[in-house]
């Protein structure tokens, strides 16, 4: 997707190659289609550095042209939002962004536009998170109260949800033991100040040990969570406790002991709210969902259709 102000020709978290400036709004993988070693794109250092780690290349950034400005989009560590002042309209393009506060990632900032540019991951109204505080809080009490009963393991996320379930376990005294790939990631986020306590055999092998000699929590990639509860069964001999934190468990079934809806995405309700924050009188409607999510959006009253491969303010 292209967005063409002035002498720019933006792509939005896409590799456009009409376009003469990339901008990557966070370090996810559906994100950073359009990033390429030696070539310079516009996006905020943590991500710069979250990319770097996860594909193992170095990346150049570039400076904030003017008449842009990168906004927080509360969503992961380091994302952003792009605001684009053009000839008489300004534009905003969310990418992936939650309304509701995280302990990991900066909270969001918002600003007037009259162009709004959505993401439309749940673009259903009849999809609503529960409450953050209480999804949290019933994910500490439930380790909590399953800890002398046997191992948990969460499938979260690599990047930004297990950030987010280590703050939520360290809260209540929990050290997770995390698989490598969560622990480099991590890491970048302790780099950039958010605290977080985690053991991993790639960093610590002697407190992994120590910590699995008693019933412990653990966290992987939601993909491999089956695969680790039988060989985690099968090396402790204990029950294990399997759960997901996630949105998408609000969709679709994940097969496991407990699901939490955290999420760090905005769903219908949110998506609302970023609209009216913003003042846009314009949106357009981005992703799979995209004719869908605009068309529950103009039931709701906004003026809202899906976005062309380009516009131009
Ligand atoms: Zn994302």
């Amino acid at each position: 997707m292209r967005l063409d102000s002035g002498k720019y020709s933006i792509a939005l978290d896409s590799g456009e190659r009409e376009s003469n400036l990339r901008f990557v709004s966070h370090a996810h993988f559906d994100h950073i289609s359009g990033v390429r070693k030696g070539k310079e794109a516009l996006m905020s250092q943590p991500t710069k550095k979250l990319i770097e780690e996860r594909k193992k290349i170095d990346i150049k950034t570039c400076c904030i042209p003017e008449g842009m400005e990168l906004l927080s989009a509360g969503h992961i560590l380091g994302s952003r939002q792009l605001f684009v002042q053009g000839d008489g309209y300004s534009a905003v393009y969310s990418g992936d962004f939650q309304m509701r506060e995280s302990a990991v990632a900066e909270k969001i900032k918002t600003k007037k536009a009259e162009k709004a540019i959505l993401d439309s991951t749940y673009p259903f109204p009849e999809i609503v998170f529960d409450d953050k505080d209480e999804t949290i809080e019933n994910i500490q009490k439930y380790v909590l109260s399953k800890g002398d009963k046997g191992i948990i393991l969460f499938g979260a996320y690599v990047l930004g949800k297990s950030q987010e379930l280590i703050h939520i376990l360290n809260e209540v005294g929990i050290k997770p033991v995390v698989h490598p790939k969560v622990s480099k990631l991590s890491r970048i986020y302790t780099d950039f100040g958010i605290n977080l306590e985690y053991a991993s055999v790639t960093d610590n092998e002697s407190e992994v040990e120590e910590l699995t000699r008693r019933n412990f929590v653990g966290i992987i990639d939601p993909r491999s969570l089956l695969e680790a509860k039988m060989n985690l069964s099968n090396s402790y001999g204990k029950r294990v406790f399997t759960a997901v934190a996630t949105g998408f468990s609000r969709i679709f079934n994940f097969g496991v002991d407990v699901s939490f809806s955290l999420s760090d995405h905005a769903d219908f309700v949110q998506a609302m709210e970023y609209i009216d924050a913003c003042c846009a009188s314009e949106v357009y409607t981005l992703g799979k969902n995209a004719e869908i999510f605009a068309a529950n959006l103009c039931k709701a009253g906004y003026n809202a259709m899906p976005m062309k491969e380009e516009m131009s303010l």
